[in-house]
């Protein structure tokens, strides 16, 4: 266990030098105190979890104090936002501090989200408000329980610096870990400016330090590519699976590791909505809850496109195709698990599309459904799931069909729970759970995020005294579309 300033740093990003990061210091914010800290989070950096008491602790996460190793940087990059090229953005409030090594050899990216101005800020004040960073922070940290690859969050540190949003907030910082934080945007931003030679330089820096195994294949660019589409493919069938809506899918914020990443206006679906816009700048719903799947591809074609100079375009087209019949599999064999069925059969995949246009016709809640299902035998338990839906006739022969297919039982039905609880949470980072504790921090109570915190970082347990959580939201708490700003 370590404290605070034991940390190792290993600057690998800042060493590329200026043509791809510029030296910016954090701009402090007035009066921090530690709203949360994931002690999860900061076993990846072998820190004792006592460090988050100490005064260091917050200075250190709210630009008050820096380590002397820490050589804190704006990055440059670009990226398509909704559809359109944007040919500069960058980290307009964000610094990466630098890359800590812990014990096991790996380096983690120390990334300070609303730590001021920069040259890549444009308009904007280079803020986070403390409403946005525990909204980051609350998901990253449960998307990781519920076993969804995505960026980490250390801590959350709130101010009475004033921040001016639709009215007034006050500013935050998040610290964000993640193994690099190198998004499709960086290689399009090099790639577009003809920067060739910098892409190369970058691209071999990513393979290097995040994809050293495509180093050995002959054609280590179109590896890293493959590597990419099957991760992506991997992610986005779980966050399918699992209710997950990103909301603003810009191709500068999908990360090459392949992971969740700049959270801004998700959402877990309450009532199954394939149709559902979490975002409520998001007019044509170009980032609906279903086109999550063709807008993955669709970056991933950009990010391919970037890579032309160093790879031919038939085999970058040939690697994309990959992506569609990689990502049905994945998804087919979560909704198998979430379903209890442990094999699989051809007509899987119309007995979870039937299901789920039941859900969809009737309002059912997404998460509650599956948890339920596993409660007690199929039998009972769809005789109980049947109130929640109006089309009984469909509902009954979906459920004769799910009955068919759950066949002679090999295992008990104590069995049949645990493995189908380990599959379905429990309690769900739903946007009203999030909403209650904001205001209340907002009011400077942070014992309701911390508790929220607490119970979602064990999301497939049942938790004694937490059911409060795990109950179906209240009608005005359904669908909340969320504000873009941030
Ligand atoms: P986002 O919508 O958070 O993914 O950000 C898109 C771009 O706008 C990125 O370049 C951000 O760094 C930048 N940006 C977002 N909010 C701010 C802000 N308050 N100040 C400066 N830049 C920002
Ligand atoms: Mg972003």
């Amino acid at each position: 266990m370590k404290s605070l300033t034991d940390l190792i740093f290993d600057n690998r990003f800042a060493r590329l030098g200026d043509a791809f990061s510029t030296e910016v210091l954090p701009e402090p914010i007035a009066e921090p105190r530690l709203v949360i800290a994931s002690p999860a989070a900061m076993a990846l950096l072998d820190l004792d979890p006592g460090e988050a008491d100490s005064e260091l602790f917050a200075q250190l996460f709210a630009g008050h104090k820096l380590w002397s190793e820490a050589e804190p940087r704006a990055m440059v990059y670009s990226g398509h936002q909704f559809g359109s090229y944007n040919p500069r953005l960058g980290d307009g409030r964000g610094l990466l501090l630098g890359e800590v090594v812990n014990d096991a050899g790996e380096h983690w990216d120390l990334h300070l989200k609303g730590a001021g101005q920069t040259p890549y800020s444009r308009m904007g004040d280079g803020r986070a408000v403390l409403r946005s960073s525990i909204r980051e922070f609350l998901a990253s940290e449960h998307l990781h329980a519920l076993g969804i690859p995505t960026s980490r969050a250390l801590c959350v540190t709130a101010s009475s610096t004033p921040v001016w949003r639709e009215k007034q907030e006050s500013a935050a910082m998040l610290l964000r870990l993640a193994r690099s934080h190198v998004r499709f945007g960086h290689f399009e931003y090099f790639y577009y400016t003809r920067q060739h030679d910098l892409l190369r330089q970058l691209g071999e820096h990513v393979l290097r330090c995040h994809f050293a195994e495509c180093l050995e294949q002959e054609q280590p660019y179109l590896a890293m590519f493959r590597e990419v589409v099957e991760r992506n493919a991997e992610l986005i069938a779980r966050w399918q699976a699992y209710g997950f809506c990103h909301g603003v899918m810009n191709s500068d914020n999908m990360s090459i590791l392949g992971i969740t990443f700049d959270y801004g206006p998700y959402a877990f679906l309450d009532d199954f909505d394939a149709n559902h816009i979490c975002n409520h700048s998001d007019d044509t719903g170009r980032y609906s809850f279903s086109n999550q799947v063709p807008i993955a591809q669709w970056n991933l074609a950009a990010l391919g496109q970037a890579l032309t100079p160093f790879v031919e375009l038939d085999a970058l087209r040939e690697t994309l195709g990959l992506f569609l019949p990689l990502y049905q599999a994945h998804y087919l064999d979560l909704m198998r698990r979430r379903l209890g069925l442990r094999d699989a059969d051809d007509g899987d995949e119309a007995l979870i599309q039937r299901l789920l246009h039941l859900m969809q016709s009737s309002a059912v809640d997404y998460t509650h459904f599956f948890r339920e299902l596993g409660d007690s035998a199929p039998e009972q338990a769809l005789a109980r799931l049947r109130n929640d839906f109006t089309d009984l006739a469909g509902f009954d022969a979906w459920s004769a069909s799910y009955q068919a297919r759950c066949g002679q039982a090999e295992d008990s039905q104590e069995q049949r729970r645990a493995r189908m609880h380990a599959a379905n949470p429990r309690y769900i980072l739903r946007n009203y759970l999030a909403q209650q504790a904001i205001e209340a921090a907002e009011q400077g109570d942070y014992a309701p995020v911390r508790e929220l915190h607490a119970v979602l970082s064990r999301p497939f347990d049942e938790q004694p005294g937490k059911e409060r959580y795990a109950e179906r939201p209240p009608e005005w708490g359904k669908h909340l579309a969320i504000s873009c700003s941030s």
